[in-house]
Order: structure tokens, then sequence, then C-alpha cells
């Protein structure tokens, strides 16, 4: 758009310099081009009339046009109101004011006609409306059908300033008809033709006026399909420089690898972990720097792609780690690898907040020799004295833990070249979403479990029903399983939850006064948490109490039940996490959800939804629907998610189209140098540099 939009709101005449001031502080609204681009949030419907004798309480705001057959003012003093009679021929409206009493009397005529608009109410039968919009049907104004925008603002504007939504609409009204000539096309004929999409000016047009709602639709498909086109064609550019650019060191030979997979893998690996392997190491031979999110469900086997991964770098003289979010999870990838690094002869350390200053001091050194091949750790890997030789590659676990900022922070280990990125995460983030915020990021899908898992039947039970619960824990428990009990920790109650994990813990302990019972919460010392994790994996203790510190990665494949208490409280990625620390044997698992009598609508879904499936990405997209994008995992911190009128969660399909959209047309003219791609290259111009580096966010 070009410099008409820039201009400040103040210069319209329905706002003036005070209202622009107010306008740019209450609602962030400074420019035309910023008004133009405040879409309603939702229309009222006056394109039909209702007749008064089908006009029920249920109904939301409706209009009804007929002739004022008389007013009356009723009342004294504070119970004064004004009652008037709108006939239509089915029926008779009361129309009442408690407010305006004197003026609007004056004003409403007898025997005149008049459309009311206002919620209907009924009293004694008879329907009423309370203080409804009124206007006088004329020759002028006959009272056409029309869609009302609704704006957002706030309390104060409405109360002390009059900026209601319908100042806000006449404001718009009048930036509209100056601003006709100003707007110009941002998509070109080509792609407006192939979408059928309406131009950009009508859009702008219908999207605040609709003449109807088929008009409106396509006013919104068009307005949404444009912004995530410019999101989606951003994302795509930036990667194809990066990929141009960056350079990455070359893994090729894989002499460790083959020692590995021939003598001392125990197991087979499934078609997708190969396929994934065999995505990462043509990676590593091209010459250019990885940076890849690997997607997998709970169990699907992501750690010992890794360490796969890892391999290929040791085998090429470069070092590698592996970042997990928690000191759990950290221990565990150690412990696990740690055989089989021992088997090849590879060094393998690990690094965590708990590391006692002389073991790190000798650490570091070991890094920076090269003498470390591997290091396995928590967030104690990005600080500045941990210094590598030569790292090549450098994996996170469970990615969305880690803020933006940490992530980068690894990117600056190796200053000759990039380290090669991979990202793992079992929160399967839905394809609408990867595809806007990892755009820029190579994705590879585990979309497979490996074979002989029994699928984990999953109840929704009542507290009240916990002592039929704990007889089947019991049941487990002699057939010699193990058992999750997981209690709820979120901050802003931690205290509160704290209670409910130690009642919960003594009357656990006093249920099952045979058995060893382990626990393990947030507020334990790092070797507290390790010592009674331990006694759970080497089966010491049958039933651990927990928060939600086991949620990431902790596998202990003879636990077969998972009972999460207050389930409620839980978010439905969350759930699914969390029953996917059971199932990871051969035993059939459970996952118990209980909870209370009293439930939301949306707990009700996420709780059927659990119970129903255990597909990873049907339950994100659930989650999505649930939630919206901006609370999953992290994603505030992006900023791709300042969509003016898209929607993630809805407008997958638009976000499917506009995305190959925007491949197709880097692939046929990536300079944008065709004539009919002028609009798209002139609309990439005008927009603003964005702070963000898009390269980096992985
Ligand atoms: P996640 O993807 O959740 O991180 P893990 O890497 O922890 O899963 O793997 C879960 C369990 O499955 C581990 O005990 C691991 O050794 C085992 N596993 C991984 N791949 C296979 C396979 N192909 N066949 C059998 N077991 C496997
Ligand atoms: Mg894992």
């Amino acid at each position: 758009m070009s410099n008409f939009f820039n201009t400040r709101l103040e210069f319209l005449r329905s706002v003036g310099s005070q209202k622009g001031l107010l306008l740019g502080k209450e609602l962030g609204l400074f420019t035309y081009g910023d008004l133009i681009q405040r879409y309603p949030f939702r229309y009222l419907d006056r394109t039909q009339f209702y007749n008064v004798c089908d006009l029920h309480e249920d109904l939301s705001h409706v209009q009804v046009k007929g002739m004022l057959r008389g007013k009356e003012v009723i009342g004294e003093g504070p119970k004064q109101r004004l009652i008037a009679k709108i006939g239509d021929g089915s029926g008779e409206l009361e129309v009442v004011w408690f407010k305006g009493v004197k003026f609007i009397q004056h004003v409403l005529k007898n025997n005149t006609e008049y459309i009311v608009f206002g919620k209907p109410t009924m009293f004694n039968g008879r329907p009423q409306m309370a203080h409804p919009e009124v206007e006088e049907v004329t020759e002028a104004k006959p009272g056409q059908s029309f869609l009302q925008p609704m704006y957002n603002t706030s309390e104060k504007l409405k109360n002390y300033h009059r900026l209601d939504s319908k100042a806000i609409m006449r404001m718009v009204g009048e930036l509209l008809t100056l601003a006709k000539s100003h707007i110009t096309e941002s998509l070109s004929p080509g792609l407006m033709q192939h979408y059928g999409l309406m131009s950009k000016a009508q859009a702008l047009q219908q999207i605040h006026f609709p003449q109807n709602s088929d008009l409106l639709q396509a006013a919104r498909f068009r307005l949404k399909f444009e912004e995530l086109f410019y999101v989606q064609l951003k994302l795509l550019r930036q990667k194809d420089q990066r990929k141009a650019v960056l350079a990455g060191q070359i893994f090729k030979e894989v002499p460790t690898l083959v020692d590995f997979y021939k003598n001392h893998l125990t197991f087979d690996l499934t078609g997708a972990q190969k396929r994934v392997i065999h995505d990462i190491y043509k990676d590593f031979c091209n010459g250019k720097q990885m940076n890849r999110l690997l997607q997998g469900d709970v169990g699907s086997g992501k750690t010992i792609v890794a360490f796969i991964s890892m391999l290929m770098a040791a085998d090429n003289g470069a070092q590698s780690c592996l970042m997990a979010p928690t000191e759990i999870l950290a221990d565990q990838h150690y412990q696990g690898l740690k055989v089989y690094a021992d088997q090849l002869g590879i060094n393998l350390g690990k690094l965590t907040g708990s590391t006692p200053t002389r073991e790190r001091r000798v650490l570091h050194e070991q890094l920076r020799s090269g003498e470390m091949h591997m290091l396995v750790g928590t967030h104690a890997l990005l600080e500045d004295v941990v210094q590598f030789r030569n790292l090549g590659l450098t994996i996170m676990d469970e990615q969305h833990r880690f803020g933006v900022a940490q992530r980068s922070k690894l990117w600056q280990k190796n200053p000759h070249v990039i380290p090669h990125v991979l990202v793992m995460t079992a929160t399967p983030i839905p394809r609408t979403l990867a595809m806007t915020l990892y755009g820029d990021l190579d994705v590879s899908v585990i979309d497979e479990l490996p074979a002989g898992r029994k699928p984990i039947v999953t109840v929704h039970r009542y507290d009240t029903n916990r002592l039929k619960v704990f007889q089947f824990i019991r049941d487990q428990v002699a057939l010699g399983r193990q058992v999750y009990i997981v209690y709820p920790l979120i901050e802003e109650s931690e205290t509160l939850d704290y209670k409910d994990l130690t009642d919960g813990y003594e009357s656990v302990s006093r249920a099952f006064p045979e058995y060893q019972i382990s626990i393990v919460h947030g507020r334990m010392k790092a070797e507290e948490k390790d010592y009674e994790m331990a006694r759970f994996v080497k089966r010491e203790t049958q039933i651990m109490v927990a928060t939600t510190v086991i949620e990431v990665g902790v596998n202990v494949p003879n636990a077969s039940v998972m009972v999460i208490e207050s389930a409620e409280r839980f978010g439905l990625s969350q759930l699914h996490q969390l029953r996917g620390r059971v199932g990871r044997g051969a035993d059939q698992s459970y996952c118990i959800l209980m909870t209370g009598f009293k439930l939301s609508k949306d707990s009700r879904t996420r709780l059927e939804t659990m119970v129903r499936t255990n597909n990873g990405f049907e339950i994100a997209d659930i989650d999505l629907k649930l939630r919206g994008p901006g609370d999953l995992m992290g994603t505030q911190q992006s900023g791709v998610l300042d969509l003016l009128i898209a929607d993630l969660a809805k407008d997958g399909r638009i976000l499917s189209e506009s995305r190959a959209a925007a491949q197709a047309l880097l692939a046929n003219d990536p300079e944008l140098t065709h004539p009919d791609n002028g609009n798209i290259r002139h609309h990439i111009e005008s927009l603003p540099a964005t702070a963000v580096n898009w390269s980096r966010i992985s």
C-alpha cells in the first residue's frame, strides 16, 4: 500500500486530534492502514426483518419494521420509563427506555414507520425490547438489508469518549471513500484467476460493509489467502536463501555406524526411522547446513535416531551435543546411550546443572581438546564456558521447551562452520501450524511405532470410583507391573498443588502399605529426584507418585499404568505426553483419567478425545482448535502468529493452498521479475522490514 496509508488517523474528519491520540493509545490504531486492516470481529445480521409474532427470547439481536402506535411515559423519578408500541400487522412490540426518556419521547413520532433493532425479551407473554436502535424509514433510507460490522473497542473509549463500534464504523466508512483510488492490488492476475479471488479493493470494501454473506465470504477468503500467502512466501524465500548461504560440515564416512548396526543395535529400526536417518544423512552429505525438525509421537524412537546422527558426526571428526529440557531426561539419555558409546569406543559425557565443579572443569577441557566426542545435557550446555573443539551437530530434544534465544546460542558454539541442527519434538505439531511456524525448516516425521506395541487403553473415571481404581492398580502390580500416579503442578497455585501431591502420596501409601512408593516433584533437589527415579527404574519401587516433571521423555518400559489425577486441569497435548510414559513395553498398558463430576465443556472434549484416540496428530489438531495457536508450545515468541484475519486453527485449507501457490511462484519466477508478478514484487518492497531473523528460529 502506498504512502496514503501511512497518513495519521487524526486527519480523518470523523477522528480529529483528540480521538486520534486515544485510538492509538487504546487500540493501537495510528494510521489509515491500521484502521482499514482492523477488520470487524463479527457482523449483526440486518438482512432480514422479523415478524413481531415470531419473536422469542432465544433470538440475539434482530430487527423489526413497523408503525409507531403510541408512546407513554410511566412512573416517577428513577422508575420513570418510556414505553412505545410498534405494530407490524402480525403483532405489537413493546419498546422500553429507562434513560434519555425526555429526548426520545420528543423525537419519536406517532403513526410513522420505524426500524427497531435490539434483543427481544418476553414480558408477561408479550415481546419487548429495551433500548433498541431506532431509525425512521424514509424515502432516502428505505431500510436496506445489510450486515452491520462490529468492531472491538475498549470500555474506556466506549464509556467516556463515545467511541463505540458504531463510531469506528463511521470512521472506516469515511476512510474507505477516501481510500478507493489508493488501494493497489497485491496479488497477481494469474493467482486471482486461479483461486477465484476478489480484488483487494473490493475485498476491503466488503469485509467492512458486506452487501450480503456470499460477498463477505469471498472477501474473507481473499484477505486470508493474501495474508497466509505472504507469510509462506517470506518463509520459503528465507529457507532458500539460508540454504544458498550457510555451509555445513560434510559427514560422509560411516564406519562406526556400520559397526553399530552390525554388532550392537539390539532391534530392527522401523521403516520410518530408516527414512528419517536417510533424510539426515543426505543433509550431511550436501555441504549445506542442516536445519531439520524431527516430529515423532511419544515412544516412536527418536533417541536412537539422534544417536545415529551423532555417530555420523563422530565418524567424521566432529563433536555433537544432545540437549534435553530436564535433568531427569538428560540423565536417562545419558544412561541409555552410554552403553552403546562404550561398546563403540566413543567418549560420551554428561553436563547438567548438578555436575560438580571439578567434573565440570575436566569436561570443559575434554570438550575443548576434542577428546570428548559427544555431550548430553541440559541448558547447562549453553553456558559460554562450554566450548568445543569442533561442534558439528546440535540436537534439541522436546524443542518447544527451549526459547528461541537459548537455541540460537548453540549456533555460536562453532565460530567456523555453523553446526547442523536437529530439533526433535513429541508434541506433534499440526500440519497447518508446522507449515507456518517451521515453514523455513525441513521436516521429517516418524509416523510408525516400533513393532509389537499394543495401543494404550484409556478410560475416564470419577473420583468416587477411586477404590475400584486402586484395586486395579493392585492387580497390575501383582502382575509385576509398575504404576505412575501424576498430580498437576501449575505455577500459579504451586502451594495448593504441592499439598494435593503430598496428600495424594499419603493416601496412596496408606492404600498400598505392602508396596514401595517413590515420589518425585519439582521442589526436590536434583540428586533426590535422580535417586527416586533410579529406584523406580530398578523396580525397587512399584508406584511413582509425581508431578509433571516426568512428563517428557522418561522411559520405564515395565510401567504399564498411568493414573492422572485432576485430569481436567491438564491440556490435551500434555495428557497425551503423560500417557506416552506407558505403553513402551510388550504389556498391555492403561491410562486412567481421574476427575470430579464438575467438568466444563472443553474439559469433557479433552477427556473424550483421550479416550477415543492414541493418535498424537489428531490430538494436536483438536488441541489447536480448543486452545488456539497462541497457547501452543511457545509459539508466542515467534511473531508469525500476529495474523490480522487468518486463523491457523481453522484455515488449514487456505494455508495449504496459499503455500502451494507460494511454492509454485518461487519455482517459476524466483526473482519475481516476470511482469505478471509485478504486483507481488511491489507489495513485498512496500512491506516494512521485520526485526525477526527467520533463518535463526529453529
Ligand atoms: P521417543 O520418540 O518418545 O523419544 P524413545 O526414543 O524414548 O522414544 O524410544 C522409546 C523406546 O523404544 C526405547 O526403549 C527405545 O529403545 C525403543 N525403540 C526405539 N526404536 C525401536 C525399534 N525400532 N524397535 C524396538 N524398540 C525401539
Ligand atoms: Mg524422547
